[in-house]
């Protein structure tokens, strides 16, 4: 007796392997798999080049788990516009899309809820429930192309893992989306317009660098003041920051792509001159370029974001002391879709 399987939750090699193991001509799993990933068709009736016996047998052997359902949207007044979607098994998660003049971007989220702590960060106070699994990523993704041109006509050419939870605890899904994305077999958009970002896990860095994906690679800094982001970002007690310094170089080594050092400054927590003096200290250990990102308020937080003088003044420090770096202001604020801000309120 076999029991049925999702069927996407199959690589095209075993797909090929069971097909064979049925004696049923291997090339016949690359069109299944074409029908699945390319052409996004998730009823085994709507795969009109198999015979009528071949879905059958398919339909026995497979399930194909339902895809992300909208179950809310909201546009800002920015028109960035933010989804509710509900999982197969009716979690929700939440997506963000964010047209500019020269990008259509989408944000996408890797687990239902973060595991993480950081304190300024509204996903933190949700409950990690489960990672979600390459269809469910890769669907977000569809989803968003889908959207941008019902809502914008445009193509969508940008997407970041800065939604909800840690994309480097889900590695393996995370692996296998960014390769749908960028291959023929699936959307063929190039890995250079992927971005992933970590909060900071060594181990995982290093796993991830190993993986060699050709992606963007960002790092929720903040702070390099070890004891300040011990405090911030409490889970990094246990990660010294030698330790997160070594896992950059080592990302750099392996792929030879610059590391995007993320970094939201606050009133009264980062906004002086030892903070940005180590700010400085800890880019120039690494090929990197700085992103000072505004911080978008969360409630029953204490945080509220430095001026933008301040912003200012920071950039220009870093850039005399010949480090890359851009102020990156706010996006879909007004309905909760910002980062850090992602909550399901809605
Ligand atoms: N867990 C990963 C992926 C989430 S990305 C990571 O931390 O990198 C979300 C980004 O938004 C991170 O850089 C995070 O530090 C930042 N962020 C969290 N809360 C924020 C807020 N309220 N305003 C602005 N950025 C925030």
């Amino acid at each position: 007796m076999t029991t049925s399987k999702d069927i996407r939750a199959y690589s095209l090699e075993n797909l090929r392997a069971w097909f064979i193991e049925q004696k049923i001509p291997a090339f016949r799993a690359n069109q299944v798999y074409e029908w699945l990933w390319n052409k996004h068709v998730l009823e085994f009736d709507s795969m009109t080049n198999l015979s009528v016996n071949l879905r059958n047998e398919l339909k026995k052997a497979f399930y194909i788990q339902p895809t992300l359902g909208v179950y809310h949207f909201d546009q800002s007044e920015d028109m960035t516009i933010k989804y509710a979607l509900k999982t197969h098994d009716g979690h929700i998660i939440e997506m963000v899309l964010i047209p500019s003049e020269t990008s259509m971007t989408v944000c996408v989220s890797s687990q239902v809820g973060c595991s993480l702590d950081c304190t300024f960060c509204a996903t933190a106070q949700l409950k990690r429930e489960r990672n979600l699994n390459t269809a469910e990523i890769f669907d977000q993704i569809v989803l968003a192309k889908q959207q941008a041109q019902i809502h914008y006509k445009r193509p969508l050419t940008n997407i970041v893992y800065m939604g909800m939870g840690e994309p480097l605890l889900n590695l393996n899904s995370v692996k296998e989306s960014i390769e749908l994305i960028s291959s023929l077999k699936g959307l063929g958009m190039s890995s250079s317009r992927i971005t992933v970002s970590t909060s900071g896990l060594p181990k995982q860095i290093k796993k991830f660098a190993d993986m060699n994906l050709k992606v963007n690679f960002a790092l929720s800094l903040h702070t390099a003041q070890e004891s300040l982001r011990n405090k911030i970002m409490p889970f990094s007690e246990k990660i010294p920051m030698a330790e997160l310094l070594e896992a950059l170089r080592y990302w750099y080594q392996k792929t030879g792509i610059k590391v995007t050092l993320e970094y939201i400054i606050w009133k009264e927590v980062n906004d002086n001159q030892t903070a940005t003096k180590s700010l400085i200290q800890f880019a120039k250990k690494v090929p990197s370029k700085v992103n000072l990102i505004e911080y978008n308020p969360v409630e029953s937080t204490p945080y509220k974001k430095a001026e933008y003088e301040d912003y200012k003044q920071v950039k220009t420090q870093l850039t005399q002391a010949g480090i890359t770096c851009m102020i990156r202001h706010s996006r879909g604020k007004d309905i909760n879709a910002g980062c850090g801000q992602l909550a399901l309120k809605f």
